[in-house]
């Protein structure tokens, strides 16, 4: 089965509105048709209806860092699929950064990408160990739990609806990157997962990207493995340059 790659850049809680579109516009003018890959951008909240207008037209997609599960109501601080929906493609849901520092659950997640699938968008799930579970050994206990209850019940009709994200959270932000061969371990893992929950036609459709201090130096041999679809970049996407080098690398 041949998956397109999916690059996509998790800005995190960095860049103003100015500083999105001065990015985005760097981006587009490096990625805008790039051929055999798919780029998205994960901006905040307060640039997605900005970068939105600078990436019109272009083969550029766009992301949302999380979403909330209600359509709307009192949620102080929440954003709703419905209110980023149709112009939105992906809304990343269970990043460790939302597991960890504002406690979101297994449950938590499942919702989030039940409710992004049934307004449109494609969850993009983010799953891994803890650097105490990988010296404990537990990685495939760990996505044994998390791969099959963040799918639980999500109607993905083709599996390119869907990617996940290997992300163990060790190599996020560290500098310490997955080998190869652990992160297509984890993905192929991940991968088998998917089949259980959704089968397989659907589980060999579904991208899934490795994400933990990816660089233009390492990004070519990690998405040279079988399972390795693609890449979720933090800390490389806030720089066009290094960005366009990671998407480079995927495109092959
Ligand atoms: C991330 O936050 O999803 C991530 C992978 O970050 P970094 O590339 O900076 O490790």
């Amino acid at each position: 089965m041949s998956r397109i790659p999916l690059v996509a850049g998790n800005w995190k809680m960095n860049k103003t509105v100015p500083e999105s579109l001065e990015l985005a516009r760097a981006i587009r003018a490096g990625a805008d048709g790039a051929d055999g890959v798919e780029v998205c951008l994960l901006p905040p909240f307060t640039s997605l209806w900005p970068v939105r207008g600078e990436l019109e037209g272009s083969s550029l997609g766009l992301g949302s860092q999380d979403v909330y599960w209600e359509d709307a109501g009192a949620f102080t601080g929440e954003v709703s699929p419905v209110m980023i929906e149709g112009w939105c493609r992906y809304a990343l849901v269970g990043h460790s950064e939302r597991r960890r520092l504002f406690h979101e659950t297994d449950e938590d997640v499942n919702r989030k990408a039940r409710a992004a699938r049934a307004h449109g968008l494609r969850p993009m799930i983010a799953v891994g160990e803890t650097l105490e579970e990988h010296e404990a050994g537990q990685t495939d206990a760990i996505l044994s739990r998390q791969v099959p209850a963040a799918v639980a019940g999500l109607d993905v009709a083709d599996g390119s609806d869907l990617a996940l994200a290997y992300e163990p959270v060790w190599a996020i932000g560290t500098g310490r990157t997955a080998t190869p061969a652990h992160a297509q371990q984890s993905c192929a893992r991940i991968r088998e997962l998917l089949a259980g929950a959704l089968g397989a036609a659907t589980a060999g459709a579904v991208r899934v990207l490795y994400g933990g201090s990816v660089t233009p130096a390492n990004a070519a041999e990690l998405m040279a493995e079988p399972d390795i679809d693609g890449a979720l970049v933090g800390g490389a996407s806030l720089v066009a340059a290094d960005f366009l080098a990671i998407i480079r690398a995927a495109a092959g």
